[in-house]
C-alpha cells in the first residue's frame, strides 16, 4: 500500500481507515519539515528493513515496515533528525513484533559459548540499547564464502552469530567485539548520503574502534582467518 500526502491536502477523516496510519506518518514528516511539499509513504512487509527513505527536492518517499507504522513521531525523528533513541525504539518494536510472528530464534547458548553474558558486557559501551536483543547462533552456510566471512548480522529478529565462532579456540573478546558491532547497528541508524545508504558511517566506525578490545580482536581475526575458513569448509 502506498499513499502520497500533499501539504494542506485532505485530513485523515477523508481517508480510508487502512490509509490512516500512512497518512499519520506522512503528516508527521510534513509538520516537522516545512521544506517538503509532499510525502509518500509505502507500507512494506519487509522482514529485515524497518525504514528507508529517499529525499528529493521538496518531497520525501518513505518505505516503512508495517510493524512500526503506528509510531509517526519516532519515524519523523529518525528521518529528519537522525534521532538515535527513536531509532532504538523502532528497532526494538520491529524485533518484538517479528518475534510474535516467528518464535524460536532466541538461542544464545552454543556448544562452547553463551552469547548472553558477552552481549551484556558489550552493552556497557552501547547505552542506547537497554534490553538485550534476541541472540542466536546461525546455521552453517550451504555455500562457502568467497572473499570475506560474515561473522555476525543484525536482522529483523535480533543478532545472529556465525557458528564457526562457537569453538574453544575463539576467545570471548572476539565475540564481545562482534556483538558490540551488531549492537551499534541498533543504536545508529543508517544514513542516506547522496542517494546511497551508508550503514557503517564515520560515527559508527568511531564508536566501534572505541571498544577496548577492538584492535586485539581485529588482529585475532587476521591471524585466524585461514583456520576459520578451513572449519567452515569442514562445517565444524
Ligand atoms: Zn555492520
Amino acid at each position: 500500500m502506498r499513499l502520497t500526502v500533499q501539504r494542506g491536502g485532505p485530513g485523515p477523516l477523508l481517508r480510508l481507515p487502512s490509509e490512516r496510519p500512512l497518512w499519520g506518518v506522512a503528516q508527521a514528516i510534513l509538520d516537522a519539515e516545512p521544506s517538503f511539499q509532499s510525502c509518500t509513504v509505502v507500507k512494506t512487509k519487509n522482514r529485515t528493513r524497518v525504514l528507508s527513505w529517499r529525499k528529493q527536492p521538496g518531497a520525501l518517499e518513505l518505505r516503512v515496515s508495517k510493524t512500526v507504522l503506528g509510531h509517526p513521531d519516532d519515524i519523523a525523528a529518525v528521518v529528519l533528525r537522525d534521532d538515535q533513541d527513536a531509532w532504538a525504539r523502532l528497532r526494538a518494536l520491529h524485533m518484538g513484533q517479528r518475534e510474535e510472528v516467528k518464535p524460536v530464534l532466541n538461542a544464545p547458548l552454543g556448544q562452547t559459548h553463551d552469547l548472553r553474558p558477552l552481549c551484556t558486557a558489550a552493552m556497557r559501551f552501547v547505552p542506547e540499547v537497554s534490553t538485550p536483543p534476541p541472540l542466536r547462533w546461525g546455521d552453517w552456510p550451504s555455500t562457502l564464502p568467497r572473499r570475506r566471512i560474515q561473522l555476525g548480522a543484525c536482522d529483523g529478529v535480533g543478532i545472529r552469530v556465525h557458528p564457526v565462532l562457537d569453538h574453544a579456540s575463539v576467545p570471548d573478546f572476539v565475540l564481545e567485539v562482534l556483538l558490540h558491532h551488531e549492537l551499534l547497528h541498533l543504536a545508529i541508524p543508517p544514513k542516506v548520503v547522496g542517494g546511497r545508504r551508508v550503514i557503517h558511517s564515520r560515527v559508527f566506525r568511531h564508536r566501534e574502534r572505541a571498544h577496548p578490545a577492538y584492535a586485539q580482536s581485529q588482529a585475532w581475526e587476521r591471524a585466524h582467518i585461514s583456520n576459520l575458513l578451513k572449519r567452515i569448509r569442514a562445517k565444524g
